[in-house]
C-alpha cells in the first residue's frame, strides 16, 4: 500500500496538564530515536539491548540540557499497537514539557504522526481490522459511558464478527450458485430458490437489528432528544432545574413566563439527554407566547421521549387534555407533580387517561422521586433492544450506509427470486451485498477510502 517503516512520533494523551503524558514513538527506529535522547543511570545502558516490554527508569536530555525524569517503555513490532517497534516515553504531564520531548525527539529522526497515523498502521499491520479501528475513534470521542462501552464490545470485535459470518454465508451462496452454473450435471438448482429464500430471511432481520442499533447509537452518542411538556405553572421549569443541578430556567409563579424553549445537554446514569424545556402548552391569544405554544408542539413531535408534567394540586384542565392527545402514541413517562401538597389527581386517573404510561408522583420543589424518573428513563431507554452485553451499536455514518445498502441488496435478492429471475442476476446482487459489508471490515477498500478514515483521528492514536 504506502512504505509504513518511517519513525513517528505524537503525544499519546491528552495535550493537557495531567498527571503523566506520554509520547509514543513508533516504526523501525523507533529504539534508536529514543536511545539517542534517553540516558539511564547506568552508563552502559541503552534501550537498543532492552528486552520488550520493559521499562526504564532514566532521563530525557536534549543535547546537555535535562528536560524531565522520565520511564520509557520499549515494545518492539510485532507486539505493540502498531505492530512496529514502538518506544512509549511516560513523562512528568505539563504541556509544555510534553512539548519539549516531542520537539527533541522530532529533531532526533522521527517525523510528527498525521492525526490517527497510529491506528492507521495498526490496521495497515493487521493489527486490528477497519471496523475495530473506527471504533477506537469513537472510543476517543465518546460522549457517555454506554457510547464508550459499545464502542469498546466493537473494537474487541463483535461486530466484525457479525459482519463476517454474514459474508461468509453470502459467498457460499454465490459460490453454490455460480458452481451449479458451471456444472449443471452434477450441481442441481433445483428448488434452490426456495431454499435461498429461507436463508435469506434471517439474513434481512440481522441487518435490520443492526441497523435499528445504529439509529440507537446515534441517541447514545448525541443524547436523547427530551421534552418537558405540562401546562404553565406545572413545575417544568423547576424539574429542569433539579435535573440540571443548577438555577438556569427561571422559576415564577405566573403563568407563562417560560415563553421560549431551553436546551440543556444532561447526563442520566451514563445516559445523554437533551432536555428542551417549552413554554406551557395551551390554548392562548397572546402572540408571544403562541410562538412558544407551536414551538412546544414541534419539539414535542421531534422528541424521543416526552416527559409530562402534571400539577397535581389542581385538577386537570383543557391544557392537559390537549397534552394528553398529543402524547397519545409517543414514548412518554407522566410526573404527577407537587406531591408535597394535597392531591387532586391520582395516579390511576392519569394512567388510564394516557392510555397506560407510567405515571410516577414527584416533588420538584422537595426533588423527591427524582430517582424513580432516572429509573424508568433508563429502563425505557433500553427496551428499545438495547442489551449491551452482546448488542452491537453502530456508531458511525459509514458503517450505517454500508449497512444500508448491503440491505438493500438482499432485499433485491429476494424480489428476483419473487420475480423468478434467472440466478445468475441474483449473484450480482448477492455480490453487492458480499462488497457492502466487506467495507466495513476493510475488505476490498480503495486507499483513498482507508485515508479518509485515519485522517479523522485526532493527534497520537
Ligand atoms: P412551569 O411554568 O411549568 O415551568 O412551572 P415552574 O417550574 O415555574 O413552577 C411554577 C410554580 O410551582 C413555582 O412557584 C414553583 O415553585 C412551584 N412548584 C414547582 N414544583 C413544585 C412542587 O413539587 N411542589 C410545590 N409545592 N410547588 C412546586
Amino acid at each position: 500500500m504506502e512504505n509504513v517503516t518511517d519513525t513517528i512520533a505524537a503525544v499519546a494523551t491528552a495535550m493537557s496538564s495531567s498527571g503523566i503524558g506520554i509520547i509514543r514513538i513508533s516504526g523501525s527506529e523507533a529504539i534508536e530515536v529514543a536511545d539517542r535522547i534517553f540516558r539511564s543511570r547506568r552508563e552502559d545502558f541503552c534501550l537498543a539491548d532492552a528486552k520488550t516490554h520493559t521499562i526504564h527508569y532514566g532521563m530525557v536530555y536534549d543535547g546537555e540540557e535535562a528536560l524531565d525524569e522520565v520511564l520509557a517503555m520499549v515494545m518492539r513490532g510485532p507486539h505493540s499497537y502498531t505492530a512496529e517497534d514502538t518506544v512509549e516515553i511516560n513523562c512528568h504531564g505539563g504541556v509544555l514539557v510534553m512539548k519539549r520531548i516531542l520537539e527533541t525527539v522530532i529533531r532526533n529522526g522521527a517525523r510528527p504522526a498525521e492525526p490517527g497515523e497510529f491506528t492507521k498502521r495498526a490496521f495497515l499491520n493487521g493489527r486490528m481490522d477497519l471496523s475495530q479501528a473506527e471504533a477506537v475513534i469513537d472510543v476517543i470521542n465518546s460522549r457517555s459511558e454506554y457510547a464508550m462501552r459499545s464502542s469498546v464490545s466493537q473494537l474487541s470485535g463483535s461486530l466484525s464478527r457479525k459482519v463476517k459470518k454474514l459474508r461468509e454465508d453470502i459467498l457460499y451462496q454465490i459460490a453454490f450458485i455460480e458452481s451449479a452454473l458451471d456444472d449443471p450435471e452434477h450441481i442441481s438448482l433445483d428448488g434452490y430458490e426456495e431454499k435461498l429464500n429461507g436463508l435469506l430471511a434471517p439474513m434481512v432481520e440481522e441487518l435490520e437489528k443492526l441497523l435499528r442499533s445504529a439509529d440507537n447509537g446515534k441517541l447514545l452518542s448525541e443524547g436523547i432528544k427530551t421534552v418537558i411538556l405540562g401546562k404553565p405553572n406545572a413545575g417544568k421549569s423547576s424539574l429542569m432545574n433539579v435535573l440540571v443541578g443548577e438555577e438556569r430556567a427561571i422559576v415564577t409563579d405566573i403563568a407563562g413566563t417560560t415563553r421560549d424553549t431551553l436546551e440543556e445537554q444532561i447526563r442520566l446514569r451514563g445516559i445523554s439527554l437533551n432536555i428542551i424545556d417549552t413554554a406551557g402548552i395551551r390554548e392562548t391569544e397572546d402572540r408571544v407566547e403562541q410562538i412558544g405554544v407551536s414551538r412546544a408542539r414541534a419539539a414535542a413531535n421531534e422528541a424521543d421521549l416526552i416527559i409530562y408534567v402534571v400539577d397535581g394540586s389542581r385538577p386537570l384542565d383543557e391544557n392537559d387534555r390537549m397534552i394528553i392527545e398529543l402524547i397519545r402514541d409517543r414514548k412518554a413517562i407522566v410526573l404527577l407533580n407537587k406531591s408535597d401538597l394535597e392531591m387532586r389527581v391520582s395516579e390511576e386517573e392519569l394512567a388510564e387517561l394516557t392510555g397506560g404510561k407510567t405515571v410516577l408522583s414527584v416533588s420538584a420543589r422537595e426533588e423527591t422521586g427524582i430517582d424513580c424518573l432516572e429509573q424508568e428513563i433508563e429502563k425505557l431507554f433500553y427496551e428499545g433492544n438495547l442489551d449491551f452485553n452482546d448488542e452491537i451499536l453502530i456508531t458511525n455514518v459509514r458503517h450505517k450506509t454500508a449497512l444500508e445498502q448491503a440491505l438493500a441488496s438482499l432485499r433485491m435478492v429476494q424480489t428476483g427470486i419473487a420475480d423468478q429471475m434467472p440466478e445468475d442476476f441474483l449473484t450480482i446482487d448477492l455480490m453487492d451485498a458480499y462488497r457492502q459489508l466487506g467495507t466495513i471490515i476493510g475488505e476490498a477498500v480503495e486507499d483513498d477510502l482507508v485515508n479518509e478514515i485515519f485522517s479523522k483521528f485526532c493527534m497520537g492514536k
